[in-house]
């Protein structure tokens, strides 16, 4: 196996993420300073740095670079530190992408923003073992790996059922809880040959094998915690299929803790507005859910009982004009019609409060298009919209009770 020095010897920026992953802050001298005028920011090359550079899935590191001052100097006047905002491996060296400019030749004190770090680290080991394990298990490839701001998603060749996800994602966590040690090889390309490890394919340079024994070996250049432990919990939060695959949606460590603290929270509001226990919340949601839907019926059974005595008062009474309490359209519907079965003449029903009522009007005798420009007019008068035809319109207007009436020239 290479040793890590010879791979930094012939690399241009020493990479100690390699060394050690948990190093927070290092210091290094700049060797280089350039303004890049499309990116909008200065990149700078350093000679070491613990800064990880975008790659394998992975996103890259930030934080910040400050220049390491004189004593006397630095008492004089404090150094303002330089945000890094990206990083980018680029022909054997590593470029910060930082929004000030630190000249060639000073020294600088990198601090990489460690939360954002370790949430990769533990993004990144989470998803190798559950790939290293559903690859083997279903004799798949993974086929697509994003490691978004707030979602792992991966796809795989295989079709996998929930009920399956459900079994795998419980091995995952046990692997997980027993702490098992990473283990990273450099092998030559012999001894790369005789591998049985994800990822498989011709790779150039130097191949870095990470695994996690008895659950996953892969070709990979990310930054993983030692221990399968410290990615502390995995959680899937959705499955769909892709074409002849499978996507999954999952979070690890400190992501599935604060995904699932805030479904804890919501069920906890819930289960107090149904005054139902925490692992009775669904049933009670169904129960009420079915008593929600078997009022409804009640509710439009009796309305409609109700509908037919007051389209009785309209017998014969032609116009009528009926301005009522707020109702479904659907109920609006209804009583429009009921009334305009009986009136013979004009109906017109506006149910609602204030100044949004929503309409129906039915005229079984008029001409279709005096009937259409008397809806249109209607709408313009007062503020509505809506239409229809063969005499018949709904709609919704925004106007109070008594602009309708005058509209309609009646005043009670
Ligand atoms: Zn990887």
């Amino acid at each position: 196996m290479l040793k890590r020095a010879i791979i930094n010897d012939i690399m241009k920026t020493v990479k100690l993420f390699y060394d050690d992953v948990y190093m927070k802050e290092f210091e290094a001298a700049v060797l280089d300073s350039s303004y890049d005028d499309k990116k909008k920011c200065w990149l700078v090359e350093l000679d070491r740095t613990a800064f990880y550079p975008e790659g394998g899935g992975q996103p890259s590191d930030e934080g910040t670079l400050t220049v390491i001052a004189d004593g006397a100097d630095e008492a004089a006047q404090p150094v303002t530190p330089v945000r890094v905002s990206e990083v980018h491996e680029k022909a054997e060296t590593i470029l910060h992408y930082c929004d000030r400019e630190i000249p060639a030749g000073c020294r600088v004190r990198g601090v990489i923003d460690w939360e954002r770090r370790f949430d990769h680290m533990q993004q990144h080991s989470g998803e190798h073992i559950v790939s290293g394990m559903i690859c083997s298990r279903f004799h798949c490839d993974n086929i697509g790996f994003h490691m978004g701001k707030d979602i792992v998603t991966i796809d795989y060749n295989a079709k996998i059922t929930r009920e399956e996800l459900a079994v795998l994602e419980a091995e995952a966590n046990r692997y997980i809880w027993e702490d098992h040690a990473l283990e990273i090889l450099w092998p030559t390309a012999e001894e790369l040959k005789e591998l049985d490890y994800r990822s498989k394919k011709e790779l150039t340079g130097d191949v870095r094998i990470t695994s996690f024994p008895g659950a996953d070996m892969c070709a990979c250049c990310g930054t993983h915690v030692m221990t399968s432990g410290q990615v502390g919990l995995v959680k899937f939060i959705s499955s769909q299929k892709i074409g002849k695959g499978t996507r999954i949606e999952l979070l690890c460590g400190k992501r599935a803790f604060d995904f699932l603290s805030m479904n804890f929270e919501q069920n906890q509001e819930i289960g107090v507005g149904m005054a139902a226990s925490l692992d009775k919340t669904a049933a009670v949601y169904h129960k009420q859910k079915q008593e929600l839907i078997d009022a409804k019926m009640k509710i439009s059974e009796l309305e409609g009982f109700y509908f037919v005595s007051i389209a009785a008062e309209y017998e014969g009474a032609g116009d009528v004009l009926l301005i009522r309490e707020a109702l479904s359209p659907d109920s609006v519907r209804k009583l429009t019609v009921m009334i305009g079965e009986k009136c013979g003449g004009r109906c017109a029903v506006f149910a609602g409060d204030s100044s949004d009522y929503k309409y129906a009007v039915l005229d079984k005798e008029a001409d279709p298009t005096a009937f259409t420009a008397m809806i249109k007019e209607m709408n313009t008068a007062l503020n509505g919209r809506g239409g229809g035809r063969n005499g018949y319109a709904q709609g919704s207007v925004q106007a109070k009770a008594s602009a309708i009436r005058e509209y309609f020239g009646r005043s009670e």
